[in-house]
């Protein structure tokens, strides 16, 4: 039997971002004894890195703006793929949490008047993004690790101990949940990645809160830590994942130079005014309006432009488009040869803007770009373009409390749970997710922990085979594959393959490769020993980046249409008989299964919020027999 540290909790949340440090507070707060693991650093997560804001339905800056707004934007945003229950609660939500933020002590920018004030993004019909300069994410992750401390402090004082009732166990990477025999989450096995000894948690209730996927492509936004563990993990304990098919290409990532190539350029640029253009200094994003969304946003520049100062009476610039559209238009431009000399397009703030405003509102991108680019952003134009940024698919779970489909005891929320963005997220809307879901999850958690009459045990032999499979890679033989060049591989597979445009004979290329590298990955080996050793560590996630690219890729294959962050080139369209389908993958051995499941249909009042001129766009004819305005 191998040595393992052993601790137990009532909740064990799985990811240290805005979902997990949310549910954890909640969990806390309703009294029970919760443990935060993270990879990284406790700080360190995607939440840190969010830069444009959160978007919460206030009317601060437009007093139009109310939750029925947002939930509308927010469906037609993900293309009514939805779960329209997610998108109600969160678009109802959303401004209570980011006031219960400043009693945690955040500040936000302020209006003239003293309230929050609200920035323009895409896809939102008002200025709706609460935001702090362009750190909104830092702001909120400082201010829940500060209610962390103050509930640790209470801790001490009630009971003589900090970590009493919630304690952070950060470098620990979690490979594996347990279950009991009945299947119910039992806890989870860790190792630390300092010393590269095993934990393991026992806890009734687990919360992922582990983030994205980003790390298997090879342009990308995202960190080192973003290789789907909580998607595999939930998988692996009999879970079901939704809507992998939509993976989200930012527009703008930086192109050049190499070593930064896919860094994100925030979307709060174009909101402050920055426009794109092509090498022929074109405002291209007129020519890509689509149809569903044509009578929204202006068709010239001269309207455009007046939207900035009075958005009332003018249709609001293309340049804020959902992300998806843009990303296409930007790889249209590229391919048609419009392109900018490294492979991007133009995005010009500096001649919008003053040189002051600028370096006010946007001083991270300009810090970033003298940094690491040499450009100077008040005087010359960014060459920015598509980069993986963000995964729609996630763990199907109920929308009220955050239960994973099947598995009692787990829960999931952020970024690694699936539904809320349907085929497509937009800006801002993750960060208000963290705080909305992640509350609801922990709160979820701590209400499924209370209801059980007895506690699920531990079973040894699975925490002996967690242990052995960790240490695998240290027993590869002679010749062994080199992970990184498997990641390498695999990230180039997945760009080029599986990426912004997919076809059916490049994805199922994509799959036998797929195959492949997951032969070569049993090969996988290392050199020295478990103590501080980033080739063991990428070894191990590995494992889980295989299993989600695969679910991606299957069910892309699997869905003939084009939608939000899917676009097929064999199936250029819409169509509405996929609009009720979701497509969900499970693990059957060690094969992934994709098979269609049926959305649930909105109910009709919140369908009443949408025109029927609209919905016809997007639903069949049967689903929309009992519209008001049909039965009437
Ligand atoms: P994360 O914040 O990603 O945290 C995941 C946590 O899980 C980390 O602590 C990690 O260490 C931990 N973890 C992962 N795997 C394991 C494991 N196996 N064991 C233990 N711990 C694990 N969204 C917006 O709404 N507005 C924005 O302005 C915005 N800007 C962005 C800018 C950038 C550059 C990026 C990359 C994203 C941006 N997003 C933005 C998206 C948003 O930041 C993320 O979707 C969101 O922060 C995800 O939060 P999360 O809590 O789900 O996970």
């Amino acid at each position: 039997m191998t040595e393992v540290e052993r601790h137990s909790y009532d909740v064990l949340v799985i990811g240290a971002g805005g979902a997990g440090l949310r549910a954890a507070i909640e969990a806390r707060e309703q009294g029970l004894r919760t443990a935060v693991i993270c990879k990284s650093l406790f700080g360190k997560a995607h939440t840190v890195m969010a830069e444009g804001g959160c978007a919460a339905a206030m009317g601060n800056v437009n007093a139009g703006d109310n939750w029925q707004v947002h939930f509308r934007d927010t469906m037609r945003g993900g293309k009514f793929l939805n779960n329209w229950r997610m998108a109600e609660l969160h678009a109802k939500e959303a401004p209570d949490r980011v006031w219960e933020l400043e009693t945690y002590g955040a500040l936000f920018d302020r209006t003239g008047d003293g309230r929050i004030s609200q920035r323009n993004f895409g896809g939102h019909e008002y200025p709706r993004l609460a935001h702090v300069g362009d750190r909104t994410g830092l702001e909120l992750i400082r201010t829940m690790q500060q209610k962390i401390v103050s509930l640790q402090q209470e801790d001490y004082r009630d009971l003589g101990d900090y970590d009493a009732r919630l304690k952070v166990f950060s470098e620990c990477t979690v490979t594996q949940l347990l279950n009991d025999d009945a299947g119910a989450i039992s806890g989870a096995f860790a190792y630390w990645r300092e010393s590269g000894r095993f934990v393991q948690f026992d806890a009734p209730a687990v919360v992922l809160a582990t983030g994205g996927i980003g790390k298997s492509f090879s342009v990308t936004s995202n960190s080192w830590e973003y290789t789907g563990d909580g998607h595999a993990l939930a998988m692996r304990a009999g879970a079901k994942l939704i809507n992998m098919e939509f993976v989200q290409f930012h527009p703008t990532g930086m192109v050049w130079p190499p070593s930064v190539k896919g860094i994100l350029v925030t979307e709060g640029v174009r909101g402050d005014g920055g426009v794109l253009k092509n090498a022929n200094g074109e405002r291209f994003m007129f020519n890509y309006i689509p149809d569903v969304f044509k009578g929204y946003y202006a068709d010239n520049p001269e309207e455009a432009d007046r939207w900035y100062s009075d958005p009332n009476n003018n249709r609001r610039t293309p340049d804020l488009l959902p992300r998806d559209e843009v990303a296409r238009a930007i790889n249209t431009e590229v391919k048609e040869g419009r392109g900018s000399p490294h492979g991007g397009v133009y995005l010009d703030i500096a001649s919008r803007l003053s040189d002051e405003e600028i370096e006010r509102r946007l001083p991270s991108m300009h810090h970033q770009f003298k940094e690491l680019a040499d450009v100077d952003i008040t005087s010359e134009a960014m060459e920015v373009g598509p980069t993986c940024h963000y995964v729609m698919g996630g763990v199907e779970v109920d929308p009220d409390t955050g239960a994973a489909d099947g598995v009692p005891g787990l829960f999931a929320a952020g970024e690694c749970a699936g539904g809320m963005h349907g085929s497509n997220r937009l800006g801002g809307n993750s960060l208000s997710d963290l705080l909305v879901f992640g509350r609801r999850a922990g709160s979820g958690a701590a209400g499924y922990v209370s209801s059980l009459t007895e506690r699920p045990t531990a079973n040894q032999a699975q925490v002996d085979e967690a242990a052995r499979a960790a240490v695998e890679p240290f027993g590869a033989g002679e010749t062994y594959e080199n992970p990184y060049t498997l990641q390498s591989d695999l990230q180039r597979l997945m760009n080029e393959l599986v990426g912004i445009i997919r076809t059916e004979g490049e994805m199922s290329e994509a799959l036998t490769k797929l195959r492949d590298l997951a032969e070569r990955a049993r090969h996988v080996g290392i050199e020295g020993n478990r103590q501080y050793n980033p080739g063991w560590h990428l070894a191990l996630d590995l494992r889980n980046m295989l299993l989600v690219s695969e679910c991606v890729a299957r069910a892309a294959l699997r869905r003939t249409e084009s939608r939000g962050g899917h676009t097929r080139d064999d199936f250029p369209k819409m169509d509405a008989e996929w609009r009720h389908t979701l497509l969900e993958c499970t693990l059957d051995g060690e094969s992934v299964t994709v098979t269609p499941g049926e959305q649930v249909p909105m109910r009709a009042d919140l369908l009443e919020l949408f025109e029927l001129t609209e919905l016809e766009k997007y639903y069949t004819e049967p689903e929309l027999v009992e519209h008001p305005a049909r039965t009437g």
